[in-house]
């Protein structure tokens, strides 16, 4: 199994690095979460054996998957590292889980951290020379790396070497330092957030797309086994659908509604149990929380269906841009709750109706503003 060594704000002592740059206090290292339960926090909090270790575990994603697997026995077969490699897309598809599983099957050490996490060259430097041979640097919103450190990385990437600090004052320098030859993994929610120099850099790029109802009820079925309350075909299917095309969102919805089917005395989570709990949770027959239905509801009664520029949503909801763009929007434009035109957001016909908007009438609604889709 691939050792983990998560990054705990401190950087790996390496004995020629010294900071270039004074450390900030160490609370501002953490790691902001978009959405409550992003990444390497939320694989603590999980009960063991939920985040999949190797291909076969990973359910979905299967034409990804494959390329993959042919990428990583290749490098094995040549005993060199996996190129370096970008994987996108929305948060709680699986970007981390996929990292752990490519260090996983190359049978190598994976160190994780993320792009805000590394405040300087130094810190970089301090990872860059902590990696043996082989190993898989995870860079998480790696589009959230400074300008500075993204321009150090370069060099690491591309001539596996890295300038180090030394001395002090007037005598400070910078010093060539050799890597071992690494695999950087970097993962981010959307490409066009990362510099065109960085993506350059990658050799290999995948997303990941949401996950189909019958992809989300098998990891349904197998989150709520491993939590010993298995859940039958339906069950795993009502939770599959209400869980926005994400696996995170899943197990998230699983663990809840194993607490009802707990308390109600079932030894198996049936459909009329995840209804009942997911309707108590506030989660729609679409997947829809409150704040996709506020969302939704502000563009129509305060903008007349929009079009409405993300800025203004975000100040009327007073939910961070970032957290709209990343969490909320993909979702809600890829089942077509709205679309995105050149002058903003703007709702669908189906998010009317949805919301109970009936035509030309529901709500104060004047018929204008919403998309005929
Ligand atoms: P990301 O890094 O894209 O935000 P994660 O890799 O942290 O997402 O995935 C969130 C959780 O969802 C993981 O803890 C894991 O248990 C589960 N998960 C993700 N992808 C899969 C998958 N393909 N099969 C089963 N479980 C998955």
């Amino acid at each position: 199994m691939a050792r983990v060594r998560h990054d705990d704000g401190e950087p790996a002592k390496a004995e020629p690095a010294e900071p270039a740059e004074p450390a900030e206090p160490k609370a501002a290292r953490s790691r902001p979460l978009l959405d409550g339960e992003a990444g390497t926090e939320e694989a603590d909090a999980e009960a063991p054996g939920i985040r999949p270790q190797r291909f076969s575990e990973y359910i979905g994603q299967t034409a990804l998957k494959r390329k993959l697997e042919v990428f990583v026995t290749a490098a094995r077969q040549r005993g060199e590292p996996l190129d370096h490699t970008l994987l996108h897309g929305p948060p709680g598809l699986g970007k981390t889980t996929m990292a752990q599983i490519l260090a996983h099957e190359l049978g190598v050490q994976i160190h994780i951290t993320s792009g805000p996490a590394i405040e300087h060259k130094g810190v970089l430097a301090g990872h860059l020379t902590a990696l043996g041979e082989g190993d898989v640097l995870f860079i998480d919103e790696i589009h959230r790396l400074s300008p500075t450190v993204e321009e150090s990385m370069y060099s690491a990437m591309e001539d596996g070497r890295i300038d180090l600090p030394v001395g002090e004052g007037s005598r400070a320098r910078t010093m060539p330092f050799s890597l071992a030859p690494f695999t950087l993994i970097g993962a981010t929610t959307r490409t066009a957030l990362l510099s065109a120099p960085l993506r350059e850099r990658f050799q290999i790029l995948e997303g990941i797309d949401f996950y189909s109802d019958a992809e989300l009820a098998k990891i349904v079925q197998r989150t709520a086994g491993l939590l010993g309350m298995p859940a039958s075909a339906d069950g795993a299917k009502e939770i599959g659908r209400r869980s926005r095309g994400t696996p995170r969102i899943a197990n998230r919805l699983t663990r809840r509604v194993r607490d009802f089917a707990q308390v109600r005395e079932r030894d198996r989570i049936e459909a009329e149990d995840a209804e009942y709990a997911l309707e108590q949770l506030g989660i729609d027959h679409q997947g829809l929380d409150s704040i996709d239905r506020r969302l939704l509801s502000a563009i129509l009664e305060q903008f007349e269906g929009g079009p409405v520029g993300i800025e203004a949503l975000a100040a009327t909801l007073s939910e961070p841009r970032d957290t709209l763009e990343d969490v909320y929007e993909p979702f809600l434009l890829q089942r077509g709750f709205l679309v995105r035109t050149p002058r903003g957001r703007q709702v669908t016909r189906k998010a009317k109706k949805h919301l109970g908007w009936s035509d030309g009438r529901g709500k104060g609604d004047d018929g204008q503003g919403e998309l005929d889709l």
